[in-house]
């Protein structure tokens, strides 16, 4: 394809009638064909809860190179216990290559010292009986965690089966037409979560965050390598809009 039109190369939304709506079963048929086609590949992410909890704030807006050079920095400084005997500003001084650092180090401390304070340990095994809503509820009351690192932080390293929707399972999932288009956090989180089973939705989540990387990228989808490009609710069409 030229260039030029490589460059207007776009989807376009088909109908969505209420008689359109994807089903559970489309949402099935694009979970199965994604983990063929990714099989659920390492996202790098975590199995110790608060591991993942740093993990998720070090990797946010930036990429997963320079928040492992920050990674290791704490683990050279004396690992994520050594945080809570440090003042911010000499965390932020180790978060340098994660950008943000002034905010990472302020999530990254006060979550920390929460969980330290509420459980008497940096551990969130005390958890392991609440329910999904009393967890999530907990996670999210800690600085800087939204109800995607929530969700994360308990699909990845509790094994709770809720399904996090991050910036790649979003742009994925809309072009799909498996949800509207721009819904609320909440709203697209509690969309999905109706639609793939829970024992699906770990899958489904790094499958689509593999596919939103690789093929269906933000600019320029290439939807002619696409491996559901007949499950699609978009057309690849010329255009400038974009999920
Ligand atoms: S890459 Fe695939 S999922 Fe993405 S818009 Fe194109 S056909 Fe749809």
């Amino acid at each position: 394809m030229a260039a030029a039109a490589e460059r207007s190369f776009t989807v376009r939304r088909t109908d969505m009638s209420p008689r359109r709506r994807p089903s559970h079963s489309l949402a099935l048929r694009i979970s199965k064909a994604l983990e063929r086609e990714y099989e659920t590949a390492d996202l790098g992410n975590r199995t110790d809860p608060i591991e993942e909890l740093v993990y998720i704030a070090l990797t946010r807006q930036t990429h997963q190179k320079n928040a492992l050079r920050s990674w290791q920095a704490i683990t050279d400084a004396g690992g994520l216990a050594a945080i809570l005997d440090m003042s911010e500003r000499q965390l932020q001084h180790l978060l340098g290559p994660a950008g943000l650092s002034k905010q990472k180090a302020r999530w990254i401390k006060g979550s920390l010292t929460a969980v330290a304070h509420r459980f008497g340990e940096l551990s969130l095994s005390a958890t392991r009986d609440w329910a999904d809503e009393a967890l999530e509820a907990f996670l999210r009351s800690l600085p800087g965690i939204s109800i995607k690192s929530a969700k994360c932080i308990m699909m990845y390293s509790m094994g709770r089966r809720v399904l996090p929707v991050d910036v790649h399972v979003r742009r994925v999932a809309t072009r799909l037409g498996l949800v509207e288009k721009g819904l609320s956090e909440k709203a697209i989180h509690s969309a999905l979560e109706r639609q793939i089973a829970p024992e699906d939705r770990h899958a489904f989540h790094v499958n689509s965050v593999w596919h939103g990387r690789k093929v269906c990228v933000a600019r320029n989808p290439k939807c002619h390598q696409c491996v559901i490009q007949q499950l699609c609710a978009f057309r690849c069409s010329r255009g400038d809009e974009r999920a």
